[in-house]
Parts: structure tokens; C-alpha cells; sequence
């Protein structure tokens, strides 16, 4: 018999199980996510209304338990308890996957500590769901989760995102996306290209691809904003190299040992991530300059 169908024939394993959910679309929950949600002893749920729902829908019994930010660590302590007997607990956020910008985490590193296996049972994010459409470049990306509410603390972490050619992804809420559209128009100029996920697998799904300055003019003249966002930016690789740098590397590096006491390898590592290359390509580069000086 093939793995996975062994795997399918056995009861559930004791151990903690973080479980993804759709996030819009009902049919992208997995066979196994179900399995999984029929077999456990109790799943402990960021909303438990809201998850009944989802069990409703499927004809799952399995009873609930709350366990949101606000009652995350009493709510760790006691479920590790049951899983050091043997229970098995899945956790679920209200969509997508535990532990990224929800509940999940925590327990996850509890579990871990304790010696209890944790099994992920992955499926939906809007994260991925967004990049992978988005046109935008998959090869490297940093996922940030929601940015600051206020604005200026928003702006100063816009203000040190990497220009380095990667793809930048952030949560948002209908309510902030024109303000966050402002922002990135003032970071960034008008023209960068960013692109917008709206009610991602859901029936009125909307991705909206262009500069800033355009994509916040149409959301501004809508009378009302709904659903949720994944907005995606790509600082154009081509600046950093457009405009070749004046210092050589060896230089950057021996400015930064003695501006900010670093050692020579921090320096080093700091420079490559700047210039956004690996370190050791800066360090072969550094060698070179090295030699050419001696
Ligand atoms: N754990 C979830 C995941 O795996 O994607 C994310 C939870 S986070 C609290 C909720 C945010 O995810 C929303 O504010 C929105 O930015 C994004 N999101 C969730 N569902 C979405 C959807 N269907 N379309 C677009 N964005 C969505």
C-alpha cells in the first residue's frame, strides 16, 4: 500500500496538528485537513463561532475549545497538559494557516519543548495565494504581516524595506489599504508597481496590478472599500544596480567597523545584504579589492 494510504488507514497519531483552513473558498480545505479535524480529540479554534461553521459545513462533531491572543498562554498550558497525555489537538485560526499572522506559533514551540510531535497540515494563505499570481518575482520575498497602524511608524518601516530586487508582501485591512497606498507613494514615488489581492478564492476576487499612484486614485474613488488585502511590492533590482555603488566594498566595510564598532565579518555581512548579494560573493569580492591593493 502507497505511504499516504497506510497513513489514511491509521488512527491519529497523539500529537498536536496545525491545521489550515479556507480562506474564502470552501473546497480548498485538504482530505487530509478533514481527516484530521474528524479524528482529533478537540480542536482548539482562534474563534470557535466561526469555525463551527466551517465543522457544520463538513458534518465534523468534534468538540471546541477557544484559543485566541487573548487567552494564548493559559490556553498553551493546559492543552499541553492533554497532550502529554496522549490527546491529539488540532488547532485552526478563522482562515488559512495557523501561525502566520494568528494563533498557532505559541503552541507550536510549547509542544516542541514538551517532546510532543507537531504535525503541520498545510493548505490556504493568502500570502502565497496573492505572490503566486501577483506576477511579481517569487524567487526570494519577505512575508511582514500587517504594518503599523499609524502612520508614521508605517513609513519608517516602508523606509527600511530592502530595494534589493525582492518581493515585499503585507497583510492589510479594507480600512487602511488608502492610507498605506500614500505611504508607499511618498517611500517609493508614484510610479512603483505594486499589486493588489483582493477576497482572495472568494466569489468577487480582484487583483489590481500597476503604479501606486494609479492603484491608489481608483481605490480612493470607491464609494466603499471591502474584503480583505495582500498587497505586494517589488523595489526594482535595477536601481542598485543602475547606479553602481562609489565605495568599493573594502572601503564600505572598514567605514562600518569603525562607525559602529562591527567586526570585520558583521561588516561584511551587513554590506552584502545591502547590495543584496550573497556573502560569499562579497567576500570573494573584498578578497579581490584586497589584492589589488597589495
Ligand atoms: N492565517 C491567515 C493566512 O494564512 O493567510 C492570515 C490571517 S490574518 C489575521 C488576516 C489577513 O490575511 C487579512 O487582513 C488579509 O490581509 C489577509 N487575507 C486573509 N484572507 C484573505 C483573502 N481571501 N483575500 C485577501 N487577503 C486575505
Amino acid at each position: 500500500m502507497p505511504e499516504d494510504r497506510q497513513a489514511e488507514a491509521q488512527p491519529l497519531a497523539p500529537g498536536l496538528y496545525l491545521v489550515a483552513t479556507p480562506i474564502g473558498n470552501l473546497e480548498d480545505i485538504t482530505l487530509r485537513a478533514l481527516r484530521v479535524l474528524t479524528s482529533a480529540d478537540r480542536i482548539a479554534c482562534e474563534d470557535t463561532r466561526q469555525t463551527q461553521k466551517l465543522l457544520n459545513h463538513f458534518a465534523i462533531r468534534t468538540p471546541t475549545v477557544s484559543y485566541h491572543m487573548h487567552n494564548e498562554a493559559p490556553r498553551t498550558v493546559e492543552l499541553i497538559e492533554q497532550l502529554k497525555h496522549g490527546a491529539r489537538i488540532a488547532v485552526v485560526s478563522d482562515a488559512g494557516t495557523p501561525g502566520i499572522a494568528d494563533p498557532g506559533s505559541q503552541i507550536a514551540a510549547a509542544a516542541i519543548a514538551a517532546g510532543i510531535p507537531v504535525y503541520p497540515i498545510p493548505g490556504a494563505n493568502a500570502a502565497l495565494s496573492a505572490l503566486i499570481a501577483s506576477g511579481l518575482s517569487s524567487e526570494r520575498f519577505t512575508f511582514h504581516g500587517f504594518l503599523p497602524a499609524k502612520e508614521g511608524q508605517r513609513r519608517t518601516v516602508l523606509e527600511h524595506l530592502s530595494r534589493t530586487g525582492e518581493t515585499h508582501i503585507f497583510y492589510e485591512a479594507p480600512h487602511r489599504i488608502v492610507g498605506t497606498l500614500a505611504d508607499i507613494e511618498v517611500t517609493f514615488g508614484p510610479d512603483q508597481p505594486i499589486v493588489l489581492a483582493r477576497e482572495l478564492t472568494k466569489l468577487h476576487e480582484e487583483f489590481l496590478r500597476g503604479p501606486v499612484s494609479e492603484l491608489h486614485a481608483q481605490l480612493s474613488a470607491r464609494q466603499s472599500i471591502r474584503g480583505e488585502f495582500v498587497l505586494l511590492l517589488a523595489p526594482a533590482a535595477a536601481d542598485a544596480a543602475a547606479s553602481p555603488r562609489s565605495q568599493s566594498i573594502a572601503a564600505e566595510v572598514a567605514a562600518l567597523m569603525q562607525s559602529e564598532n562591527l567586526t570585520e565579518k558583521d561588516a561584511l555581512k551587513r554590506v552584502a545584504r545591502e547590495r543584496g548579494i550573497g556573502k560569499s560573493e562579497a567576500y570573494r569580492e573584498l578578497q579581490r579589492e584586497q589584492n589589488r591593493l597589495r
